[in-house]
């Protein structure tokens, strides 16, 4: 691993030259005569810390704008699930590696993802250099030989990027899969260590549905089958209510936020202001292409602010800081990565954004411009382990 020195590059308020010592930060104020293998000139950009994005479908890009503007259950039941049926290995291949390049070029290092035919992702996350928690996806629909083979996977697979991949328990949801194998999920994902992902309180539907047939709403329901833990990742959690918040913090349980997809769906809108306040651990997420339809966590950034002021009638609700906080530093803590910060010790991972663009002039605040007025064409470069993704928007790794 080379060392990197980023030169005169905007940190904290001040030009600094960042000397980046294999995987980690070494020195974020280094003398301009410190030697590296590899010097990037930082002049007129900013350094930033990139995006940990804890819930997406990754290869779902292919259905990028394939079925828009409908209800949910009729989106998920007559185009999504029966695309998907179609769906090849090589496919998801592709749908990743579009998925990949993607996130890369909006300033992405980390996904959380729920999919199929993981080995592809897999693949394709190594070759590009990113992070990631891959799912491995559990439905009653899935036959027992195809069950059987995941927790094979799950037990033996080993890591062959040295700790940029990890995998996950992934059940659906509540209502595709059941009570057992809820718990046998819970149960496998505490034994291996590993994280939980789930879609949780996502629609009103999949609440009264809940209601009607275990007579309680799910985060009571996933509670009472002992399922939440410091381990999960609940997706969407819109409908949910002040003691399922409670219960939700208590429980250590971490919330992917995906206000982007929630309100294109028309779900409905995640109480922030609520969760925030009963000190949940909020993430931010994309969810899948065929229900953003991008993948652009700047964007979520955005909406989920807009949106958190709107419902709460309160601008004060969800600052800027708050959004990239959310956006960034939160999701790596969540999966137990040490990044997400700029800080000497810390993962080096970063991205470097252009101020030269119109969006970011004047310069009065960089995270109000990169929050409110940017868009991510803005990344220039992105730096994920040490190893440079994305230089001058192009993948020198590919
Ligand atoms: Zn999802």
């Amino acid at each position: 691993m080379d060392d990197i020195l980023i030169k005169n590059v905007l940190l904290f308020g001040k030009k600094s030259n960042v000397l980046i010592r294999g995987k980690r930060f070494g020195n974020i104020d280094a003398p301009s005569d410190a030697q590296a293998r590899q010097v990037i000139d930082g002049e007129g950009m900013a350094m930033l810390p990139p995006f940990y994005n804890t819930h997406t479908h990754a290869a779902m890009t292919l259905l990028r704008g394939y079925a828009d503007d409908m209800p949910l259950h009729q989106w998920l039941t007559e185009y999504v699930w029966p695309f998907e049926q179609k769906m090849t290995a090589a496919d998801i291949r592709e749908g990743s590696r579009l998925a990949v390049r993607e996130m890369i070029k909006m300033g992405t290092v980390f996904f959380s993802d729920m999919y199929f035919d993981v080995e592809e992702t897999i693949d394709i996350v190594q070759e590009f250099g990113m992070r990631a928690a891959i799912g491995m996806t559990f439905m009653e629909t899935h036959s027992k030989a195809q069950q059987a083979g995941k927790i094979d996977f799950l037990k033996h697979w080993v890591d062959p990027t040295g700790g940029r991949i990890t995998l996950t328990v992934a059940p659906h949801a509540i209502y595709t899969v059941g009570p057992d194998m809820l718990q046998f999920c819970s149960r496998t994902a505490r034994e291996l260590g590993l994280k939980l992902h789930i879609h949780v309180s996502e629609t009103l539907k999949e609440v009264e549905d809940c209601q009607r047939e275990h007579g309680t709403t799910p985060v009571r329901y996933l509670d009472k089958l002992g399922v939440l833990g410091p381990e999960v990742v609940a997706a969407h959690c819109v409908h949910i209510d002040a003691e399922e918040t409670d219960i939700l913090a208590a429980r250590g349980v971490t919330l992917s936020h995906c206000p982007c997809s929630n309100q294109k769906l028309a779900s409905g809108i995640f109480p922030y202001k609520m969760a925030r306040e009963a000190g949940c651990r909020i993430t931010l997420g994309t969810d899948g292409v065929s229900s953003n339809n991008n993948l652009d966590m700047r964007e979520e950034m955005k909406f989920a602010a807009l949106i958190a002021k709107g419902a709460s009638r309160d601008p004060l609700t969800l600052p800027a800081h708050e959004a990239l906080e959310m956006a960034t530093r939160n999701g790596a803590e969540a999966f137990g990565i040490d990044a997400g910060v700029i800080a000497e010790g810390k993962l080096a991972d970063a991205i470097l954004v252009r101020l030269d663009d119109e969006c970011m002039q004047p310069l009065h605040h960089l995270v109000s411009n990169w929050v409110y007025a940017a868009n991510s064409s803005i990344v220039d470069t992105v730096i994920c382990d040490g190893r440079i993704l994305m230089q001058n928007r192009q993948f020198p790794h590919s």
